[in-house]
């Protein structure tokens, strides 16, 4: 059996640019949450939503969203 090797896409923040702004939250509820500790956390996912994510990169007002 030939076994698939795929690496999941999955997107970072780079917290010290992070303004807590809530705009990826609005945007991809699914994986951005604004955790009680007061930062945004990406949630642990099988599969990310691409155009949700792609969304939430391109309405980041600090631009500090990536895809690993
Ligand atoms: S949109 Fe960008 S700046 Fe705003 S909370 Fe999300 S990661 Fe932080």
């Amino acid at each position: 059996m030939v076994q698939k090797m795929t690496r999941i896409k999955k997107p970072v923040i780079d917290l010290s640019d992070c303004i807590l702004c809530g705009v990826c939250q609005d945007v991809c509820p699914e994986v951005f949450w604004l955790n009680d500790a007061g930062y945004i956390e990406i949630l642990e996912l099988l599969d990310y939503p691409c155009s949700g994510v792609d969304d939430a990169i391109k309405n980041c007002p600090a631009d500090c969203i990536a895809w690993e």
